[in-house]
């Protein structure tokens, strides 16, 4: 049975903070608000004395602990490694299992729960896009044309597509003979959101010749509810899914999300033995190809004349897990790619699950850094391996009134790659 951790067995983690306040400096909520309430160390401390009885979750403090991104930025530079977002996530299920879930919260656990209905609310919000969203320049997204709950007006959203990408898709996809056989988790964003991201997924694996199994029963990886507190849907999608991947012998799990890859890789490995397999067969997309010869076929393509300048923004979840070598590798190989490295890369984007909806002022304000960075760059297009952070960062860039696109790696790499294999 997956289990996620108490509050309370997270105690020794809780009691190596020694307030030293180097995450401080790393923490992209204290960054937008100078308060210490919204530094690790402060949400340690609340938590800390939470566990003791000296206070309660009164409103104040479930504000302090609502103001994370759990993006591990302050975990990666803490001497003792205190696990501030497994802390801050646990927190928040205790205040869910004595307070209920927030309204908002409820609508997260609900939907993503239950496959069927965010199959039919995708395809609804799919048929109905032109109605409810208008259009922005430069194919950069849509924008509501309506005031929502909990969507700002004015905010930059991906289309959803009334056709999700596990409908396109046979469920098996055979390669060639002797190569690797993959299950493709897919993730909600890919499946609902941006189905060219999938195909290109598909696209890659089949220019190496590689086996793809793409799980019909498939569920979310859960992150959005891991940021909402809502445990037992986290521990039900767990599960769900450790059943579909373990209904099929693959040699790897592979992802083309940063959350789903934390999620399977991580966040699922903490919550039993059972997902010990599973964490180690998930790979992330470009682990995989680095891995699996791509860059070398790549060198082998021809070169266009002009070249176009990518800067990469690195997701956290991957970042803070070391995964930030390969993406790049791959960018740097891709013919028709100018690679540019932005300053800052690896900083938070502001996206961070529920956080962007709850505090959306803060959100801008963190993605607003990062749209500065991007221009300064002087890239034309961000790239990415995240279908969050892409969302975020575009919504970002066009509040700043920039022109670049984001887009993620796979689809740079689709473009690049012939329409069929040069070998197996
Ligand atoms: S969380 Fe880590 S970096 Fe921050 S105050 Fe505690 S020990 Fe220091
Ligand atoms: S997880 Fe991110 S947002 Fe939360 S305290 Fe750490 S650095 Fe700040």
């Amino acid at each position: 049975m997956a289990k996620l951790k108490d509050l309370e067995e997270l105690r020794e983690e809780i009691e190596q903070c020694v307030k030293c306040g180097a995450c401080r400096a790393h923490c992209p909520v204290f960054g937008a608000e100078h308060r210490e309430g919204r530094v690790a160390r402060g949400k340690i401390a609340l938590s800390k004395a939470v566990l003791d009885g000296a206070v309660g979750f009164d409103a104040k403090v479930v504000e302090d602990l609502s103001q994370c991104l759990l993006c591990g930025s302050c975990w990666a530079q803490c001497p003792n490694k205190v696990p501030t977002e497994e802390i801050v996530a646990a927190a928040r299920r205790r205040i869910a299992e004595e307070q209920g879930l927030s309204s908002f919260g409820k609508g997260v656990a609900a939907v993503i729960g239950r496959p069927k209905l965010m199959n039919l609310l995708a395809k609804t919000g799919g048929a109905l896009s032109s109605l409810l969203f208008e259009k922005l320049p430069e194919n950069s997204g849509l924008r509501l044309r309506f005031p929502a709950p909990y969507l700002d007006a004015g905010r930059t959203l991906p289309p959803l597509t009334s056709k999700p990408f596990r409908e396109r898709v046979p469920e098996v996809i055979e390669g060639a003979p002797g190569q690797p056989t993959v299950a493709f988790f897919t993730g909600c964003g890919i499946n609902y959101m941006y189905p060219a991201i999938g195909e290109a997924f598909v696209k890659a694996l089949q220019f190496l010749g590689v086996t793809i199994i793409i799980p019909k029963d498939q569920a979310c990886c859960g992150l959005p509810a891991v940021s909402a507190g809502a445990g037992k849907t986290v521990e039900q999608l767990a599960e769900q899914n450790l059943e579909a991947l373990n209904r099929r012998p693959v040699d790897f799990v592979v992802t083309a999300c940063a959350s789903c890859n934390a999620g399977l890789g991580k966040i699922y490995a903490d919550m039993g033995p059972e997902f010990a397999e599973l964490a180690k067969k998930t790979q992330d997309i470009f682990v995989f190809l680095a891995s699996h010869g791509l860059p070398e076929k790549l060198a082998a393509l021809p070169k266009p004349t002009r070249r176009v300048k990518v800067t990469y923004h690195d997701p956290c979840h991957l970042r803070t897990r070391g995964i930030t070598k390969e993406p790049r590798e791959i960018l740097r190989a891709l013919p028709q790619v100018e690679f540019v490295e932005m300053e800052a890369a690896g900083t938070c984007c502001g996206l961070g699950g529920t956080y962007s909806v709850y505090h959306y002022e803060n959100s801008k304000k963190i993605g607003a850094k990062k749209a500065g960075f991007v221009a300064a760059s002087g890239a034309e297009l961000v790239a990415t391996d995240c279908p969050g952070c892409i969302m975020q960062l575009q919504d970002s860039i066009n509040h700043a009134g920039g022109t670049q696109r984001v887009v993620h790696i796979l689809e740079l790499l689709a473009e690049a790659l012939p329409e069929r294999p040069l070998s197996p």
